[in-house]
């Protein structure tokens, strides 16, 4: 049976949402994000669009491409509650939705054509259900699997229906550039474009062995999604909500000094767990569980951008503690990292300054789990092990 697969993706949504809620900001450039002097851009509307200024660009650099572009602070808490609405919207279209991020998710809509009727109309008509609840615009890519359908919902953005069915695929993907590959960062490019592959036709004429033996398994997937091949499932089970590490201790502890230690233990963990799946914390939540009275307390904190190090989840970590008080006996502590984000797919999401603090100690982390793996377990330590 031929697979239909739908990608949505919310078009501009953060400054959409924006310019919905403030007639003032309707058909202006719009920037999303923070202002001070890292801040950067979430998401910009199309008119700011115009002069260059896209996501996770630093804001004083946006500012100097649209000098007349409005900044507005993100309010993630009203997208999160449209990002409910629209899932749900979904959800009528398919009983298979895999949300991809806060404004994007896969629909599964395979076997469907006998209830909704050709894919390019059931797309049609799933763009106007959600604008009729929001009073927003998406963008839809129709294929055959999920890589390809996330490829094409961005070609003809904002409200596109992208159909790849029943097209010669590779033939299609030839000329795209290698960063529209999935899996592929910027690390991965730099080596791809270093053996001379360029666009989705180079890996195509190059072969399977030599791919694997330049990238191991991953270049194998490379060479299969250059062809556009992919089998993976929509699985809305998927969507993990949070990763955490909790313990019930054997011994009461008390003090910040104390509570501190085992706290950075757990963000180790967590961080580390992140960084397996491939996926990063836009929000840290500590617990700790006094003694007296069994009262549990937790504190958290939601931010711009999705962490996988260590050593930046311990800073917030830090800072929920310094809430909470820690002078009273306590049984239990823990961390937690929520609104799980796909590594390669944070797209407006990816706030991460490139040149960061954050940025160089995910690498250092990602080279400890390397060596871990190779030499066996204490051969390195996160930092403050
Ligand atoms: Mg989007």
């Amino acid at each position: 049976m031929q697979r239909i697969i739908f990608h949505v993706d919310m078009d501009a949504f953060f400054a959409a949402i924006e310019q919905r809620d403030n007639p003032k900001l309707r058909g202006k450039p719009v920037i999303v994000g923070g202002t001070g002097k890292r801040g950067v851009v979430a998401t910009a509307s199309y008119e700011a669009r115009v002069f260059g200024v896209g996501s996770a660009m630093p804001s004083i650099q946006a500012k100097e491409r649209c000098p007349h572009g409005i900044f507005v602070p993100p309010r993630m808490s009203v997208y999160g509650q449209v990002s409910k609405e629209i899932m749900q919207i979904f959800g009528h279209f398919s009983p298979l939705v895999e949300p991809l991020s806060i404004d994007e998710a896969f629909l599964d809509l395979s076997g469907t054509e006998k209830l909704f009727g050709p894919p390019q109309k059931t797309a049609k008509r799933l763009q106007e259900e959600v604008f009729k609840a929001t009073k927003l615009t998406c963008s839809v890519g129709i294929a055959e699997n999920k890589f390809l359908a996330k490829l094409c919902s961005e070609m003809n953005k904002p409200k596109g229906i992208t159909n790849f069915l029943f097209s010669n695929i590779p033939e299609k993907l030839k000329p795209l550039p290698l960063n529209k590959l999935w899996g592929v960062g910027p690390k991965t490019l730099k080596k791809l474009n270093a053996l001379n592959l360029k666009t989705f036709g180079d890996i195509q004429r190059s072969d399977e062995e030599t791919m694997v033996e330049h990238f191991g398994a991953h270049g194998q997937k490379l060479f299969h999604l250059a062809y556009g091949r992919d089998e993976r499932e929509v699985t809305p089970g998927e969507g993990q909500k949070s990763i955490g590490s909790e313990m019930t201790l054997s011994e009461d502890i008390q003090g910040t000094k104390e509570v501190t230690k085992y706290i950075r233990r757990q963000c180790n963990e967590v961080a580390k767990e992140l960084r397996k799946k491939g996926l990063r914390g836009r929000g840290v939540r500590v617990k700790i569980r006094y003694t007296q009275g069994f009262i549990t307390k937790t504190t958290q904190k939601t931010l711009e951008s999705g962490l996988q190090d260590s050593t930046s989840i311990f800073d917030i970590a830090k800072q929920l503690l310094a809430r909470l008080d820690l002078n009273k006996p306590m049984r239990l502590v823990g961390v937690t990292a929520f609104e799980l984000t796909q590594e390669q797919e944070q797209g407006q999401m990816s706030l991460l300054d490139k040149n960061s603090k954050q940025e160089r100690r995910e690498k250092l982390e990602a080279l400890s789990d390397k060596i871990e793996a190779k030499f066996g377990k204490g051969v390195m330590l996160p930092p403050g092990a």
